[in-house]
């Protein structure tokens, strides 16, 4: 028999961390850390997330024919993910630049690269079955994620759709989204309609009001990721009355944030494709997130199914 499968249709990155004390003012230079150069990009960390944990996953990507190209070839690959989707095209791989705060916050600015050519026609040769679960995110071109979203719905393949970057949705992708996941700034920006940075967006009360706004947007279910706080998460009960409910993060030394997110919707959306119901698939996610941030790294710092069960017994 066949198991369900995570097909993850995004980016792939290569991270370049540096650590600094403070992030940079406008016209400051700040000197850091040697540079150190790692596997990343949200698509890849979710697949790769999703894969060590001994899930049956496919990534749909692009990477240049380049050194960073072929380190995330391998470091997919090495998670035990299909790859035979993932394209090497005519174009850099996809680099992040990656700033890191004593704090284990980050700062990042991502150069897209080869992820501006996952397209359509990638998407065309998937093969969707039954119970298998979509997991799109905003690093590669809308259009292909639209599509990836009509081609899964129309299979009636569950969507998982990661806002991330912060950015609004068409209609389309909001209404597959089961569940819309984004963090505290993604849904700022996504409940107040505007276009501005979402950085100038002011978060907008509490969680609970935030998850009843996105669920107004017309997802399904809604996941609101509140880093050391744990998750939100909301759907409608049969007669259309919201239910809420919060999961707290478990409790970690923070690291380094970097990938957090990813490494929870890896492992949410396997979760779901192993057919957990939303709430325990949430569960486990934060679980793998607190891992993740407890160690350097993103898709280094993703925990194995065995490691997973040594820290959470
Ligand atoms: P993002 O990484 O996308 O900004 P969050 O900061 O909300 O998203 O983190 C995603 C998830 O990672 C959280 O829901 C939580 O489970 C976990 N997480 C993040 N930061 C911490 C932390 N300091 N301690 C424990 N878990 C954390």
């Amino acid at each position: 028999m066949r198991t369900a499968r995570v097909v993850v249709v995004g980016s792939a990155n290569a991270d370049v961390v540096v650590d600094v004390d403070h992030r940079p003012a406008d016209g400051e230079t700040v000197l850091g850390s040697d540079a150190v150069v790692s596997p990343g990009g949200k698509g890849a960390n979710q697949a790769v997330a999703a894969g060590r944990l001994g899930g049956h996953v496919a990534f749909v990507g692009c990477v240049g024919d380049d050194a960073h190209g072929r380190m995330l070839r391998t470091s997919i690959s090495e998670a035990g993910v299909d790859v035979s989707a993932l394209r090497t095209v005519q174009a850099p791989t996809g680099t992040a630049i990656i700033l890191i705060t004593p704090d284990g916050e980050n700062s990042i600015v991502v150069a897209p690269g080869a992820n501006r050519l996952v397209d359509e026609t990638m998407i065309d040769q998937v093969t969707w079955a039954a119970g298998d679960v979509l997991v799109v995110q905003l690093e590669i071109p809308l259009p292909t994620v639209e599509h990836a979203v009509r081609r899964a719905r129309r299979a009636d393949v569950r969507v998982v759709v990661n806002a991330a970057p912060a950015a609004l949705l068409p209609a389309p992708v909001l209404e597959a989204a089961d569940p819309l996941v984004v963090n505290e700034s993604e849904a700022a920006l996504l409940v107040s309609g505007s276009t501005a940075p979402s950085t100038q967006v002011p978060v907008p009360g509490p969680a609970s009001d935030t998850v009843r706004r996105l669920l107004e947007l017309g997802p399904r279910s809604v996941v609101l990721t509140l880093g050391a706080q744990g998750a939100v998460l909301g759907r409608r009960d049969p007669a259309g009355a919201v239910v809420l409910t919060h999961v707290e993060a478990r409790e970690v030394t923070a690291i380094d944030t970097t990938g957090a997110g990813d490494a929870f919707v890896g492992a949410l959306a396997l979760g779901l494709a192993e057919d957990a119901p939303l709430d325990g698939a949430v569960v486990r996610a934060t679980d793998v997130a607190a891992c993740a941030v407890g160690r350097r790294g993103a898709q280094d710092s993703y925990p194995t199914s065995d490691e997973l069960s040594a820290m959470t017994r």
